[in-house]
């Protein structure tokens, strides 16, 4: 028989069991799953808040199994980064992510950036920054239309994140601060970094319903004084944007625009979106 709650120290309930089965079946599907084709990437748009126009997509990998169904990045993500799978897969995002800005800039879908999230076990692997390269050579996509997204606590806890970031520098590539605001890093530090975004968590934007206009205005204000660009994620209503335009945020995302979509329909925004 069930009891309410407070029974976490016993690892044999029904639910534990089905959780752990979960976790099993997840850890042997995902191991086939590059193989068998079953990632896919999704795009979701990055609006200029000025002309709202979209400029750039941020790539978000999905993984959808025959037996598992669609399962979420929230929970595979971080099985691949136990197993280490995440420095293979992570390859095959880049240089698919890379590919398809190249081709939409051969079809006239021309967008500023393509930002990718990078995961920390990606970003300190030693070979991180020669894949990068080979990728950028392979794909023939000029390395300024490419942002890689790295969290707040990926720049504080690697040791030589400095040196990594140097190295992309100096390839060209820029570098946002993902869930900035998270991390507990002074902004000060940070720009001593090279770093060109810095991306507000989304707990701050829907902290915006209730009360949180002071820190998003701040950390807008600070980031735009040390010339950092701003953006916003998690951009779910009205309200939200026209305080983010009033503060002259550089660039907002979220479900209010678009939830992340497949690359034909970003092609069709973005016509739409340079009509008006
Ligand atoms: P993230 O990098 O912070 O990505 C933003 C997440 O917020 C995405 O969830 C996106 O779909 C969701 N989102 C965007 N706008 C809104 C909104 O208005 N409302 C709400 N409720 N959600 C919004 P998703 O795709 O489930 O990804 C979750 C996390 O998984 C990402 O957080 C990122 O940390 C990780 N992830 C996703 N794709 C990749 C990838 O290709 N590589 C790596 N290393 N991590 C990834
Ligand atoms: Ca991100
Ligand atoms: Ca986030
Ligand atoms: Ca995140």
């Amino acid at each position: 028989a069930k009891e309410q709650g407070g029974n976490d120290y016993c690892i044999s309930t029904p639910e534990q069991k089905i959780k752990m089965d979960r976790l099993f079946n997840i850890e042997l599907e995902i191991k086939d799953a590059l193989k068998k084709n079953e990632f896919h990437i999704e795009y979701q748009p990055l609006i200029n808040l000025k002309n709202n126009q979209i400029v750039g997509v941020e790539s978000l990998l999905r993984w959808s199994n025959q037996a598992l169904g669609p399962i979420s990045p929230g929970e595979f993500i971080p099985i691949l980064e136990k197993t280490g799978d995440i420095v293979t897969v992570g390859k095959w995002i880049l240089w698919t992510v890379c590919n398809q800005m190249k081709l939409w800039q051969e079809n006239g879908t021309l967008l500023q950036k393509i930002s990718v999230n990078v995961s920390p076990i990606q970003f300190k692997e030693t070979n991180f920054i020669n894949d990068l390269q080979e990728i950028l050579n392979e794909t023939q996509l000029d390395a300024s239309y490419l942002e890689l997204e790295i969290t707040e606590g990926t720049i504080l806890e690697i040791k030589d994140s400095a040196k990594t970031l140097e190295a992309l520098q100096g390839l060209g590539v820029k570098v946002s601060i993902d869930d900035f605001g998270t991390g507990y890093s002074s902004l000060s530090y940070l720009k001593q970094l090279p770093i060109d975004t810095l991306k507000i968590d989304k707990s701050f934007i829907d902290n915006l319903d209730a009360d949180g206009e002071i820190i998003v205005n701040t950390i807008i204000n600070m980031g735009k004084n040390l010339r950092f660009r701003v953006i916003a994620e998690g951009i779910e209503n009205k309200q939200q944007l026209d305080y983010l335009k009033l503060q002259k945020c550089h660039e907002g995302q979220g479900y209010y625009f678009s939830k992340p979509v497949k690359s034909e329909v970003i092609q069709k925004l973005y016509h739409q979106s340079s009509k008006n």
